[in-house]
């Protein structure tokens, strides 16, 4: 295994149990069984996940609403409860993957080469008094490892391309990958929350992992701002932000998070409760770092108009004067400093997973828009079926790296990739676009997904239960 990155500092990554990454995961049920059934997921520090089996989604341009309660859907059907999905830092599942291979490999992480960047990789050559590696990988190393002897070339019977959506081992393999740029970025930040009164249920938890299953995941869709913006559960009345927007508007973020994080503060809780129109206005104000109101909602009973006009001050007056959903989230008390980043958003599809010799999987394979959540997801279940795949060519003799193995994978995965990413793409296209007649439709189909009476109630009940099946993986 090669990795450009330290690999030390993920072993050894720790946080005080108050602070959060900013990098966290959503992980379906199915991910988190593959994680356990390969022995890595009892590595992963359980104080710090949060599981959730509620989600309230809803349309920022008609306040149509649907709702996720894996708890009510199970109890409907006599079904086991479980898990909508599991939050989890990167970080954390990162390191817990390592001491799993450190557990495994028993040689000090022998083949582990860390800091080790792939420089160059060519087909070997027909070697006449060895070996025929003309169809081979060849990889040039350059290594900054200090700790070992690293070689500087590997030839690979089969090489596994986990290398991320600029992939070195896709364009070695002439493998096309077709997309675009969305020209949204997706603004990450930890946050802190009030605590709501009840606990009990649509709420997120501060209770222990095993019972804390009423945390709720929060969606509020924003055409006009770019794109959504949602709030995944993390423990401890923590909270991770992702908020799909436009470049200007991550910009604006970013900048105001490092002068006057209380502004951030009141926008992120703006952008659950106030109308599109105040929002957009609310991005054109400048930053006041003297900004003299709390931006929690508890301070929100002074409904004058602010002579200052601070982004908590706008939100406090504005709030009493816009019609409340009562699923809004809790409160936003806290930003978590350094925690405020954005990351481009891509959306890019490999023609083939595989070619001879070759294997690609995870972002290298396909790359797509975090609205729903898959993108970890799907590459864990590439991972599964390609470990499934090497396993037959092991157990049938076969010539691990061949294209006739590989097929099995390729067949496995690539039109499963194909067709996630193609839902959220829509998805995304769906709740992006503005207007009259576009909200009016996706108004409909919200309300007909979150019926439970009559023919409306049967339609909404069996799209909800298919989304909450895939989800589940
Ligand atoms: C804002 C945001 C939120 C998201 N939320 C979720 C979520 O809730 N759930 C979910 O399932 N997914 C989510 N995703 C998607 C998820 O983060 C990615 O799908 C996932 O991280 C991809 O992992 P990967 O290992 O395939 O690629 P990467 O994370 O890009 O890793 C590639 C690795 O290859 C290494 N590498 C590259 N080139 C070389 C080289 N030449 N030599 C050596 N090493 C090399 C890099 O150092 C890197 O470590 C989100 C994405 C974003 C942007």
């Amino acid at each position: 295994m090669l990795e450009a990155q330290d690999l030390s500092k993920a072993q050894h990554w720790t946080s005080p149990d108050d602070e959060f990454s900013n990098r966290a995961s959503s992980l379906t049920p199915s991910s988190v069984d593959f994680l356990q059934g390969i022995g890595a997921w009892k590595y992963v520090d359980q104080s710090r996940v949060q599981p959730y089996d509620e989600m309230q989604v809803w349309d920022g341009a008609n306040e149509s609403r649907m709702q996720f309660d894996w708890a009510a859907e199970a109890e409907r059907y006599n079904a086991p409860r479980r898990s909508l999905a599991t939050m989890t830092e990167n970080a954390n599942l990162t390191r817990g993957l390592l001491a799993r291979i450190s557990e495994l490999s028993g040689d000090g992480e022998g083949s582990l080469f860390s800091r080790t960047t792939v420089a160059a990789i060519e087909n070997g050559e027909d070697d006449q008094d060895g070996l025929n590696l003309s169809s081979w990988p060849v990889l040039s190393l350059s290594s900054a490892d200090t700790t070992k002897s690293v070689p500087s070339r590997i030839a690979a019977r089969l090489l596994i391309g986990a290398d991320g959506i600029n992939s070195p081992v896709r364009n070695f393999a002439g493998i096309a990958s077709k997309g675009w740029d969305y020209n949204r970025h997706g603004v990450v930040a930890t946050l802190k929350l009030e605590p709501k009164e009840d606990q009990s249920f649509d709420s997120f938890s501060d209770s222990s992992p095993e019972e804390s299953a009423s945390a709720t995941a929060y969606q509020r869709f924003l055409p006009r701002l770019g794109g959504p913006i949602a709030l995944l559960p993390l423990p401890n009345n923590h909270a991770s932000l992702v908020w799909s927007t436009t470049s200007n508007n991550a910009a604006y973020l970013k900048s105001l998070s490092q002068t006057d994080p209380e502004s951030v503060i009141a926008l992120i809780n703006a952008a659950f409760r106030l109308s599109q129109t105040d929002l957009e206005y609310m991005f054109t104000l400048p930053s006041t770092p003297s900004s003299t109101f709390s931006s929690s909602l508890s301070s929100s009973s002074a409904p004058q108009h602010p002579n200052s006009y601070t982004h908590a001050a706008e939100l406090a007056w504005r709030l009493p004067h816009t019609p409340q959903t009562p699923h809004a989230p809790p409160s936003i008390t806290g930003l978590q400093p350094g925690t405020l980043a954005s990351f481009p958003l891509r959306f890019r599809q490999s023609s083939s997973y595989i070619s001879p010799r070759v294997a690609l999987l995870g972002d290298a394979a396909h790359t797509i828009h975090p609205l729903a959540g898959q993108g970890l997801n799907l590459g864990l279940a590439d991972a599964k079926a390609l470990v499934e795949t090497i396993a037959y060519g092991v157990a049938h003799g076969m010539d691990l790296g061949d294209v006739m193995m590989l097929e099995r994978y390729n067949a496995a995965r690539w039109a499963e990739g194909v067709k996630v990413g193609g839902v959220v793409d829509l998805l995304n296209k769906v709740y992006g676009m503005d207007g009259t007649v576009a909200g009016w439709v996706r108004g409909l189909g919200m309300r007909v997904l979150g019926m439970d009476e009559g023919v409306g109630g049967y339609l909404g009940r069996g799209v909800r239960g298919w989304v909450m099946r895939q989800a589940e993986g």
